[in-house]
This record gives structure tokens, C-alpha cells and sequence, in this order.
């Protein structure tokens, strides 16, 4: 398999091949198929890191997303302020010949009355549910156009107090219709239980 294989726009290839990935891993090759299929499936991955998993969501968010559309259109969730930064720099490397434009969505990283006008947000669970908590007028970007939901480390989420409950919270106020992506290294009853409800139907992948 190769990345020429999956229909990615060119613009993404350029930004692979400026990586120096030069064919996909295990987990890209499986993954990117089920991800970026039309119309858009749920899908639950086991994977650790060091398999490749970041680049298969980043690439299926940088293809869902219109640049034109000046609002945010796909949300990661990472268990930290740090992994979510590392998530930020891959999407920004791999999409660096695209128009699209990432947020780092952390405490302080936004301000009231000031609406996002990027295409990815990347962040942690508290921090969503804060700049979605400002409703109307005063609201910080509009949920109704997420078309991607991904949640990376599943398992450390959950294990964190609260940053579980958090994402369900904002689960909740993002379209039907959402391709929600969930990926873990483990998946214990508990987290099992989680994806299924957070990924109905999903397309499963457990390497
Ligand atoms: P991850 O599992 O997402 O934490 O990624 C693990 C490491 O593999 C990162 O350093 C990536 O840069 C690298 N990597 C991901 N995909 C590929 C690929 N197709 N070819 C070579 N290296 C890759």
C-alpha cells in the first residue's frame, strides 16, 4: 500500500512526503481507508503510540475540513496540554502547504468576545467545554459545524478525573452527523463501554 493509493489532495502529499514518510504504517494503511470512506463512519482504533496513529486522524481532519469556511470543523481531544501541543505540530507540518489553520485549544489560549477563525481546534476537554459554554452572540465558535470529533488516549482520558464526563459534555452539543474517531492503547470494560457510546457503530480497528 501506498499513500498515492488513498485519494489524499495534493496538498496533503507534499506535506507527507516533507515529513519523510515515505510509505504508510500498519496502522495508516487499515485506518486511512475506513476514515476518510464517504459517507463518514465512526471508527474505534486500538493503537500505541510510535504506530503511526497521529499522522491517520490528522490527515482525515486536514480532508474534512473546508479552508474556506473561516470557523472550526474538527476537534481533538488529548489528555494533556502536551500531547495535545505535540498533536498541533503534526497537523501543522503535514498541512503546511494547505490553507488550514489549527488552534491550541489550552487554558488561556482564547478571550471573550473574540470568535476563533481557524479550521482545527486541538486541546483539552476543560477548555472546550469553557469556550462552549459562551452561547449566542458572545459565542466563541459555532459547534453546529464540527464534522470531526477525534479522541486520542482514550483510556488516559477516562483515568483522569472528570476529562471523560467533559468530552460527553461536549459530544453533546456538536451536529448529528459528526465522524467521531476514538483511539486508545487499552481498552479495559470501562473504556470499552465509553468508545461504544461515544463511536456507535463504529468501524473498529484493533490491531
Ligand atoms: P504516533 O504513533 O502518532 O505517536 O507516531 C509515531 C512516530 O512515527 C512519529 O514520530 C511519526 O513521525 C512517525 N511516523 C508516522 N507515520 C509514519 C510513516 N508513514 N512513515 C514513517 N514515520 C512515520
Amino acid at each position: 500500500k501506498s499513500f498515492e493509493e488513498l485519494n489524499l489532495h495534493e496538498s496533503l502529499m507534499k506535506g507527507i512526503y516533507s515529513v519523510g514518510f515515505k510509505k504508510p504504517s500498519k496502522i495508516q494503511t487499515v485506518a486511512l481507508p475506513l476514515l476518510l470512506s464517504n459517507p463518514p463512519r465512526n471508527l474505534i482504533g486500538q493503537s500505541q503510540s510510535g504506530t503511526g496513529k497521529t499522522a491517520a486522524f490528522t490527515l482525515n481532519m486536514l480532508s474534512r475540513v473546508d479552508p474556506a469556511m473561516l470557523t472550526p470543523q474538527a476537534i481533538c481531544l488529548a489528555p494533556s496540554r502536551e500531547l495535545a501541543r505535540q498533536i498541533q505540530e503534526v497537523v501543522d507540518k503535514i498541512g503546511q502547504f494547505t490553507e488550514i489553520k489549527t488552534h491550541l485549544a489550552v487554558p488561556g489560549s482564547w478571550s471573550r468576545g473574540k470568535r476563533i477563525d481557524k479550521h482545527i481546534l486541538i486541546g483539552t476537554p476543560g477548555t472546550l467545554v469553557d469556550m462552549l459554554s459562551r452561547r449566542g452572540p458572545q459565542a466563541i465558535f459555532d459547534p453546529k459545524q464540527i464534522r470531526v470529533f477525534v479522541l486520542d488516549e482514550a483510556d488516559e482520558m477516562i483515568a483522569l478525573q472528570g476529562l471523560g464526563d467533559q468530552t460527553v459534555r461536549i459530544k453533546k452539543m456538536l451536529p448529528p452527523g459528526v465522524q467521531n474517531v476514538l483511539f486508545s492503547a487499552t481498552f479495559p470494560d470501562e473504556v470499552q463501554r465509553f468508545a461504544e457510546s461515544f463511536a456507535p457503530e463504529a468501524n473498529k480497528l484493533f490491531l
